[in-house]
Order: C-alpha cells, then sequence, then structure tokens
C-alpha cells in the first residue's frame, strides 16, 4: 500500500534538462515527478526543498503537451533521453504511468533512444511500445535497479518498489522484448547486503535470466539519509551502518558538498568480492566511477551516443566526478540518489 499523495503542477522551466555531472553530463533528462512513491530509505531525493514533505509526489502535468514543441525546436537534435534521474518511470499511479509511457512514445516515433532505470513494475503498456514496434526495442536501454533478492530487505529499505521476483520478471520480460537490460546495485550497504552468499544468489538469477552486465556502488551517506534511516531502521541497525562511516569527513561527491563514503578499502573489497562473484556467473560487473571518484572504476554503462561528439570517457575526465547527478532547478529536485 502506497501512502505518498500526488499533486500535480505545470512545469515552468524546459522538458529536457542536460545532465552536468559524472557520465550523464550533457545528456537531456527528463523527470516525470518531483519525489517518488517508491520510498527507498536511502533516497535523498525524497527530502529535496520545492516537496512539501516526503509522502508528497508533483507530477508534471504539461510535459506531454510540450515536449514535441521543445524537441522541434533544439538547434542540436536530440539523439538520446535519459528518464527520471531523479525519480522512477514506474512509480504505481495511473497518471505518472500514461505520461512516462507517453513521453516514451513521443521519444520512439522520432527515433530518438531512450534510457531508464527503475525499482518499479513496468506495466504491460510499456511492452505494447515494443510488441507493436518491434524497431523501437534497439532504441531503449533498461536498468533495473536490485542489490538483494530478500523480501525482508525490500520491504525494509524499498517499501513500495517491486519486490525482488517481480523485477526478476521485469529483467525477462526486457529479455524477451530484445531491450538491451542491465542492473544495477546500488546502494550495497555494508553488513545488510554485502554477504558473499547473497552476491552469489543475485548473479546466478541474473545470469539465469541472460544479464551479462552490471554496475555497484556502494552507500553513501548524506544527512537526509541518515536522519530516514534513523527514522524507519532500528537504531542497533542504524548505528551498525553508521561505523562504516565513523572518521570519513563530509566531501563532494558529484552536486553533494556533504556526503561520506565508506573507507575506500572497505568499497574495494566488496568490489573485488562482488566482481569476482559475478565473474564466476558470467556477469560482468563494474564500479561507479562516479560514486567513487577516489578508487579506480569504470563507466558503468555501455557508451550513449548522446550527439555531443564527446565519448562518455572522454566527457567523465573532463568533468567534475558525480553520481548520476543532473542540477537541481527551481521546480525539480535532482538526481543524486542512490538507485
Ligand atoms: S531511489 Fe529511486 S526508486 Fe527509490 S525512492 Fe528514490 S527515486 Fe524512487
Amino acid at each position: 500500500m502506497v501512502h505518498t499523495s500526488l499533486v500535480t503542477r505545470e512545469k515552468k522551466t524546459s522538458v529536457l534538462r542536460k545532465g552536468t555531472f559524472g557520465c550523464l553530463a550533457g545528456i537531456p533528462t527528463i523527470n516525470v515527478t518531483q519525489g517518488c512513491m517508491l520510498g527507498c530509505v536511502y533516497c535523498y531525493a525524497r527530502g529535496y526543498p520545492g516537496l512539501p514533505n516526503p509522502e508528497t509526489v508533483i507530477l508534471f502535468s504539461n510535459l506531454v503537451q510540450r515536449l514535441p514543441g521543445e524537441l522541434s525546436r533544439k538547434r542540436q537534435p536530440v539523439s538520446h533521453v535519459l528518464f527520471n534521474t531523479a525519480s522512477d518511470s514506474f512509480q504505481p499511479h495511473p497518471d505518472i504511468l500514461n505520461t512516462s509511457i507517453r513521453l516514451m512514445e513521443i521519444l520512439l516515433e522520432r527515433s530518438i533512444s531512450l534510457s531508464f532505470l527503475t525499482k518499479g513494475v513496468i506495466p504491460h503498456r510499456f511492452f505494447d511500445l515494443v510488441d507493436d514496434s518491434p524497431h523501437h526495442a534497439p532504441l531503449i536501454s533498461a536498468r533495473i535497479g536490485m542489490v538483494s533478492l530478500k523480501e525482508d530487505y525490500q520491504k525494509t529499505f524499498e517499501p513500495h518498489a517491486a519486490a525482488p521476483g517481480v523485477r526478476l520478471r521485469n529483467i525477462e520480460r526486457l529479455m524477451e522484448a530484445g531491450i538491451r537490460t542491465e542492473v544495477r546495485i546500488d546502494p550495497v550497504i555494508p553488513f545488510v547486503t554485502d554477504a558473499e552468499e547473497d552476491f552469489d544468489c543475485l548473479f546466478g538469477e541474473l545470469s539465469a535470466r541472460g544479464v551479462t552486465r552490471a554496475s555497484i556502488s556502494v552507500l553513501h551517506l548524506r544527512p537526509a539519509i541518515h536522519a530516514q534511516l534513523e527514522k524507519t531502521l532500528p537504531p542497533v541497525s542504524v548505528r551498525l551502518i553508521e561505523t562504516m562511516f565513523r572518521g570519513s569527513a563530509w566531501r563532494t561527491v558529484g552536486s553533494s558538498t556533504m556526503s561520506k563514503l565508506a573507507p575506500g578499502a572497505v568499497r574495494e573489497r566488496i568490489y573485488d568480492r562482488a566482481r569476482e562473484i559475478a565473474g564466476e556467473h558470467g556477469v560482468t560487473l563494474t564500479v561507479c566511477a562516479c560514486k567513487n571518484p577516489d578508487i579506480p572504476g569504470e563507466l558503468c554503462t555501455d557508451p550513449i551516443d548522446t550527439g555531443t561528439g564527446l565519448e562518455p570517457t572522454r566527457r567523465q575526465m573532463l568533468l567534475p566526478l558525480g553520481g548520476d547527478d543532473t542540477v537541481p532547478e527551481v521546480d525539480e529536485h535532482q538526481n543524486a540518489i542512490s538507485r
């Protein structure tokens, strides 16, 4: 049961916003909502200024109407759009789903490729976009956010997201539709989702469904995330997670000046172990460089032709290392979320 209320608002600024950090720099993005109904406790996008409270989600009601005109007015044609960097395309509300799918349809009709990351239930209507028009499939890149197969983890940390079994079914359906599908294992929470046997089960199930690529990153602690953890988890669990960040200084990661990273040696140990287990299952695991600026990382997804004229690795080197962040707007919070 989702306890979030939806309000609508017209978006006054551009529908498409360019990402400014890390490997998303220069890529046009669309956020359908401000706030997100899936309610992940580690998501600080929920606490962004501009939202009346974390339980309210604002749907931008005029995006479908404005996108075609905006696309046709662009001096440089848009070749790729990234969906919902600070929310989720498939939140369980019919108006949000209708908006996301209609926007995707508008792009696909113009042969503009798109990508999304979701922890929601992908509705049948999305698959109609490719079942009815198979030439759309190569234009879509999907990433499923999933760090654990355990339902108790999902119910505690991602209370309104799809259950792990449903996300596996999403992957199967995406694969059947011929859509390039990867998995984002983010955020791994030390002491909670970093056990070897959990990685083994996860990569085993992903591999069985044909997933060959995934990316990984460990939780960043931010003041808003810390507050949410305290509100949601038993004190003993919060103290356990805190121990991992004790002694870490607040630093700038992406657009946030107030992030704490787990010690580099701890993260590298987690990544090495996960990479080895992933390899045993035939899955190539990459470490998100944007979220791990102090250790060697990689591009966490295949290069996308963004029409910027720079390949992502080059853009990544030129820009501040950040999360999959876009810049906050007056009427739109930013992605900065661990997803
Ligand atoms: S992490 Fe993603 S899915 Fe979860 S609440 Fe935040 S935006 Fe929504």
